[in-house]
């Protein structure tokens, strides 16, 4: 379908940015447009005008500070992600996320910025990135402030993302020596979506999980926190059954899922069970994400 008439805009800064989206009635970010431009062509969205930050140098750093934290620009590509040294060495598991999505001309443009603020519940970031802890660095017309993993992810599709905001950059934060994080997924086709993901990370203080975050996605208003599962985890030797203290766990979890196309809604839920027993034992086996 041929795209209606819009407003193209190319800031030059992120203040700029800022400034059209806040001052524009409308007016959205552009960052790989790797599902924006689909949904245009859809008619699934309507606004007035693309602000494209794609280009920004500010938004496309990758740094690593003294105490290890990674902040990676929002407009940073799959592709620099998997490429970069610096994460590679810091967060591994990010630089394997990116290195394993989908095909490589979606990896050389769509974001690490679009792909959380668009928070579609299958997408690979939004439960990796709660499970590592990481914060959301925002600048809007009020200025600049900082959200919890936790509290950006609203809803399917949804983020805590006011009028006016866009995302600059995501921080993470070194993980305590001892922790250790595997994520596992189940996908449509080789180079598709999931249908199921889990990430589990598990804090271990001689040989006792002394902390866990577990993270279901591709499912209702993903990415959603297993608390049941965490609180079961904590205080078990990192040696023992936490496979199935985890699973027991899982059964009594309210996890919402939705049918579709691909699976039922009772699949797709049995299948983030499976993916969460599957990535416990790679963290037995000590098998890197
Ligand atoms: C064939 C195909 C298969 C795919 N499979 C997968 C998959 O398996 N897993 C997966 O995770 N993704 C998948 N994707 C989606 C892909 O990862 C997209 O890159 C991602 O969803 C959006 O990133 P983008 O940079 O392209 O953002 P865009 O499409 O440009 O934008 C997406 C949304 O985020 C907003 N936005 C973007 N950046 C910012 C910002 N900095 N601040 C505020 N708002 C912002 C935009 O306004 C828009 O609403 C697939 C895409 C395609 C085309």
């Amino acid at each position: 379908m041929i795209l209606p008439p819009l407003r193209y805009l190319r800031p030059g800064s992120v203040g700029d940015a800022v400034h059209w989206l806040t001052h524009i009635d409308g007016a959205i970010v552009l960052a790989g447009g790797q599902t924006l431009v689909n949904a245009l062509k859809l008619d699934l969205v309507a606004p007035t005008a693309l602000v494209d930050i794609h280009r920004l140098d500010e938004l496309r750093s990758i740094a690593v500070s003294p105490d290890r934290t990674l902040t990676i620009g929002a407009a940073t590509t799959y592709a620099a992600l998997a490429a970069s040294t610096d994460v590679r060495l810091t967060a591994p598991s990010v630089a394997s996320m990116a290195a394993g999505l989908v095909d490589r001309q979606v990896r050389n443009r769509g974001t690490i910025g679009g792909n959380v603020c668009l928070n579609d519940p299958t997408n690979n970031f939004p439960p990796l990135l709660v499970a590592l802890g990481a914060r959301f660095t925002v600048l809007g017309p009020e200025g600049t402030r900082t959200i919890d993993a936790d509290d950006f992810f609203v809803g399917t599709m949804t983020t805590a993302l006011g009028n006016g905001e866009l995302l600059v950059s995501i921080e993470i934060p070194p993980l305590p020596r001892g922790a250790r994080l595997v994520h596992r997924h189940l996908q449509v086709g080789a180079d598709s979506w999931a249908m199921a993901r889990a990430v589990v990370r598990i804090d271990d203080d001689n040989g006792v999980v002394v902390a866990s975050r577990v993270v279901v996605g591709a499912v209702l208003g993903s990415p959603q926190r297993l608390r049941l599962v965490e609180r079961a985890l904590v205080g078990l030797p990192t040696g023992g059954d936490l496979d199935g203290a985890a699973a027991e766990a899982f059964d009594r979890e309210s996890i919402e899922t939705v049918g579709d196309v691909h699976c039922s809604a009772d699949y797709r839920r049995q299948m983030s069970k499976v993916q969460l027993r599957r990535a416990l034992r790679d963290l037995a086996k000590g098998t890197p994400s």
